[in-house]
């Protein structure tokens, strides 16, 4: 079975590259699906975070990544896949997630969502965290792919 990982990856870290792994062990086929998210305001360019996307997954079978621009359920509805897997850390994450599950369930009755928890490495690690260290020059190794170690460096650099 196909299964589709949404988000907005500004940029990818080793909890987004940690629930892709487990979620190939569940699923057959993971397109990533790189989306716009409204409430936040990227670093990256979709362009950029794609190229970053890339590179981390290369190594993981059966993985591709995709553009969208647009709802997810647009998405959702256009493709063969179904099911739509999130990953989890915190409560935080749980409320959001719910609400934008029920919203999306609405829009799309066939659409469903599975949750995968992360590793406890990767509890606190989030885009956000990641760009705050960056910003202040911080180790960022343990976090993110080499790829987005060098594109971070190089931003907070200009
Ligand atoms: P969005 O803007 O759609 O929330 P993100 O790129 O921030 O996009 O996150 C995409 C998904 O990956 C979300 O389900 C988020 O909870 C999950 N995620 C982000 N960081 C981690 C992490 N460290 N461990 C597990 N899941 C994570």
């Amino acid at each position: 079975m196909k299964a589709i990982y949404p988000g907005s990856f500004d940029p990818i870290t080793y909890g987004h590259v940690d629930i892709v792994k487990r979620a190939t062990k569940i699923f057959g086929e993971i397109t990533i699906v790189l989306m716009n998210n409204p409430r936040k305001n990227p670093l990256f360019s979709i362009d950029e975070r794609f190229e970053m996307i890339k590179e981390s997954v290369k190594d993981i079978k059966n993985v591709d990544v995709e553009i969208h621009k647009g709802l997810l359920v647009q998405y959702v509805k256009s493709s063969s896949a179904k099911v739509v897997i999130r990953g989890l850390r915190a409560l935080e994450d749980f409320e959001y997630e719910f609400e934008m599950a029920l919203t999306n369930r609405q829009m799309c009755p066939e659409l469903e969502m599975a949750y995968l928890m992360t590793d406890l490495k990767y509890l606190f690690v989030s885009s956000s965290m990641v760009k705050e260290i960056a910003q202040f020059g911080g180790e960022l190794k343990k976090w993110v792919p080499p790829i987005v170690e060098k594109a971070l460096q190089k931003k907070f650099r200009q």
